[in-house]
């Protein structure tokens, strides 16, 4: 094959198509779909990606591959069809879709290093390479590059005998910890070991410690092993016995943890009910999508677990999806006593270089089982035989710029093309899922017992109004502030919840809970302090300011929202007893930080543990008796038709963090809407109402699961050429699209302005347009030339998750 198809690392319409590649002579037979290379694209070179190879160009005269960057494919054959597939789904350009798959770390700068896959390995190389690895194990690919054995190197690369490792530069937080090595010969040591005297027992440790280690090890760890201080460690170094280094920590986070290994549970009778179907999936090769739908802490997790054990035993491999901030050090630690050394980890926390290790243990087919964050759906197994997304309501399964994928589709996706199971998991599955459940398009799984028989906790809802009417102008109820204070003297652990998500933009009367709302569109209407005005974001529609409350009169009409710093200075004024953890975005920035606080808490060090979204998801803490929402309508006044839902997911959540162990649990709902049906289905643990309700809602205003969003948003630093082009998208599909697809807009964004950039929306709402996708396409042809010249943005979500 002596031509390539190449996607060039260019992000533009015209650019967004394959080009054709002459393949030099000495990587015929080497390069293939999958693999980066760098070409000349015009005056410069750009990266690419190989997706084909063929015997001859569309084209007469073709440049070229200058240079390669992948000796094996980055990318599997499937991954590259997902990447056709999401540039469909998502109309995002087939760059992007590629780069979405790969860590961080293959676009950042690098060294391309070879090393020597194992000292027998040597023997097989080629007589060429053979000088290169004599006296060392890697060496970096420049040395080699440029010399007339670089086309052999390929074929031992092929062969497996040399492994391409990218070396990510450091900026400067390479890890290091001293360390030491023995710095004399075995005999010697022996001698010297033999001669040391009673009193001097601990270096003998620290010496045959070494000598069984036979590598150089951190200070540190050897201390603590031996359980002993440095001070002889420090002898044998002056005495010349161990030489002191400097040791890069390897960058597996969780390398030097021991964890004890796990065995399988003996089912309860509704978990082997549950998983009997899914194991039936996995046995004879099936696709089906199951959503597990159980209360928190019913055993979902131990139901995953056992699949995958099935999955490995036929020597296939698991993706399982958790939300981020779910993906606590606790279900790492589930995952790693169950697995063992076959999971990779991949989050958000790890850096750039550590997400890249995990990768690569991913592609060399080191582990099975991948437990990672959202772009973990793409992890370059190629013999997939389960995928499971946990929580699968979490919005963060959502990707919030280009590709703008949706992980679900991904994994169903994936499933299909391996014929395999997926399951989706969640105590508040989302109305879609749970819909398609109903229908029988998913198989419904049912999990309602509690592990420990534990009833749910009971919930009380205090209405902040009254609390206002009876003086007390405090952020903990008097209700909360008893328990809180019951609890602290019994020595039992409260957790405070306060959503920070909702921001202040909203209005509400502090003395009946009113908050004004679109009279088309029953949202939340959103507090324009600019204009000062209240506004719809879905149809434009405006009103003035209240200075007094329309329903009850009250002046005390105002904006909303109090942040966790303010909370946790009123807690210290209240209760100065009480030692408080906070967790929010500013105290776990820092890495580690997370697992740190949360260790403070499940150490009881602290007894009230305070936070927002972060808290609410996966944490067990056996001493947890008391849960209290400081104000749960935050999130129900968003301008989005989610709310309610939302809400009720959020709420159960919070409430399913107490009495999950002996003690039974309580919690305290405050709230100016206690009469909300999203407050009140979730303290009595209701789905199945809230469910029902919320679809005659969906139904009413045509949203989903009913019709299908779409959602065009157009940004530009100056605000008529905005409008005008939000005007024109808006008229050309109200004339080429059905009359029963209806389309809002233009209208302002809920966020107006970011980065002196305004911004308008159309929103769409349709059942059956198979014209859409074709129409939104011309969209993006038609205006490419201003986007690119004038800087216009235009960006379409196809299930847009955030309305902002
Ligand atoms: P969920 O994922 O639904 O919240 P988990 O799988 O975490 O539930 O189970 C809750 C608790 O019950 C965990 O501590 C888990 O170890 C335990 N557990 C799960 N299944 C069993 C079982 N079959 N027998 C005994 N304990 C179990
Ligand atoms: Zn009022
Ligand atoms: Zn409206």
């Amino acid at each position: 094959m002596s031509v390539a198809s190449v996607i060039v690392d260019v992000a533009a319409k015209q650019t967004d198509r394959a080009f054709d590649y002459a393949v030099p002579d000495k990587w015929k037979g080497i390069i293939v779909p999958g693999m980066r290379v760098v070409v000349p694209f015009g005056p410069r070179k750009v990266q690419g990606f190989v997706v084909a190879l063929k015997e001859e160009a569309e084209v007469k005269r073709v440049k070229p591959i200058a240079d390669l960057l992948d000796l094996t494919p980055v990318l599997t054959p499937e991954l590259l069809e997902i990447g056709h597939w999401l540039t469909e789904k998502t109309l995002c350009f087939m760059i992007s879709a590629f780069q979405v798959m790969l860590p961080a770390a293959m676009k950042a700068k690098y060294d391309k290093e070879l090393s020597l896959l194992s000292k027998e390995a040597y023997e097989q190389l080629h007589e060429q390479v053979k000088p290169f690895f004599q006296s060392r194990s890697s060496l970096k690919w420049s040395e080699v590059e440029k010399t007339a054995a670089a086309s052999v190197f390929y074929r031992d690369i092929q062969k497996g005998l040399i492994e391409v490792v990218y070396v990510v530069k450091n900026k400067g937080n390479k890890k290091t910890a001293k360390g030491v090595k023995l710095n004399q010969s075995l005999e010697e040591i022996q001698q010297f070991m033999s001669e040391l005297n009673k009193q001097a027992e601990k270096q003998k440790q620290v010496l045959s410690f070494m000598l069984e280690r036979s590598e150089e090890v951190a200070i540190k760890e050897i201390a603590e092993d031996l359980q002993i201080t440095s001070a002889p460690i420090k002898t044998l170094i002056n005495k010349g016995l161990l030489a002191e280094t400097e040791i890069e920590i390897y960058r597996d986070p969780y390398q030097d943890r021991y964890f004890t290994p796990s065995k399988p549970f003996q089912l309860t009778d509704e978990q082997a009910e549950a998983i009997t179907p899914i194991l039936r999936d996995i046995e004879e090769n099936l696709h089906d999508v199951f959503l597990m739908y159980g209360v928190t802490g019913s055993g979902k997790t131990e139901v995953y677990l056992q699949s995958i054990d099935q999955v490995l035993k036929k020597r296939k491999e698991a993706i399982m999806l958790v939300p981020e901030i779910s993906l606590t050090p606790q279900m790492v630690k589930r995952f790693k006593e169950r697995f063992g050394s076959k999971v990779a980890v991949l989050h958000s926390g790890l850096s750039t270089g550590e997400k890249y290790d995990e990768w690569r243990k991913i592609q060399r087919k080191e582990v099975s089982v991948v437990v990672g964050a959202r772009s973990a759906v793409f992890a370059p197994f190629e013999n997939l035989g389960l995928l499971i997304i946990d929580e699968e309501h979490e919005t963060s399964y959502k990707q919030e710029e280009n590709p703008r994928y949706h992980a679900r589709d991904v994994a169903i996706y994936r499933g299909q093309h391996h014929q395999c199971p997926v399951i989706l998991g969640s105590a508040t599955p989302t109305l879609e899922s749970f819909a398609r459940a109903q229908k029988g398009v998913y198989k419904l799984l049912t999990l309602k017992q509690r592990m420990n028989k534990s009833s749910m906790p009971s919930v009380d809802i205090v209405d902040m109004r009254e609390e206002l009417r009876s003086g007390n102008r405090s952020m903990f109820s008097t209700l909360l502030f008893e328990k809180m204070k019951d609890r602290l003297e019994k020595g039992e652990q409260i957790v405070l919840f306060l959503n920070k998500r909702g921001h202040s933009s909203f209005v509400m009367c502090r003395d009946c809970g009113y908050v004004p709302t679109c009279e088309h569109c029953e949202i939340s209407l959103t507090y324009h302090r600019y204009q000062n005005k209240l506004k719809c974001h879905y149809c434009g529609h405006e009103e003035q300011v209240h200075t007094e409350c329309p329903e009850c009169h009250s002046e005390h009409i105002r904006f909303f929202g109090s942040g966790t710093q303010k909370v946790e200075e009123e807690l210290t004024k209240v209760l100065p007893e009480a030692r408080v953890v906070r967790m929010d975005v500013d105290t776990t920035s820092r890495k580690g930080a997370h697992e740190k606080l949360l260790n403070k808490f499940a150490s009881e060090e602290a007894q009230i543990l305070l936070g927002t979204q972060m808290i609410a998801k996966g944490l067990d803490f056996p001493n947890v008796t008391l849960v209290g929402v400081l104000t749960a309508d935050t999130m129900l006044n968003l301008p989005d038709f989610r709310a309610s839902e939302k809400t009720f997911q959020l709420l159960t959540q919070v409430s399913g963090r107490a009495g999950r162990h002996k003690l039974p649990g309580e919690v305290v709902i405050q709230t100016y809407t206690p009469e909300h049906y999203s407050i009140q289905l979730a303290s009595q643990h209701d789905y199945d109402a809230f469910y029902k309700q919320e679809m005659e809602i969906r139904k009413m205003h045509k949203y989903p699961p009913f019709f299908y969003l779409a959602l065009v948003t157009v940004s530009h630093e100056n605000i008529a050429k905005v409008v005008s082009v939000t005007d024109k998208i808006s008229q050309y599909l109200r004339q080429k699209l059905s009359p029963q697809t209806t389309i809002l807009g233009p209208v302002a964004s809920p966020i107006a302005k970011i980065k002196d950039r305004y911004r308008y929306q159309c929103m769409l709402k349709y059942k059956l347009e198979p014209s859409l996708i074709p129409l939104l396409k011309y969209i993006l042809e038609r205006y490419q030339a201003e986007m690119q010249k004038e800087n216009l943005t235009i960006t379409i979500d196809l299930n847009p998750y955030s309305m902002m």
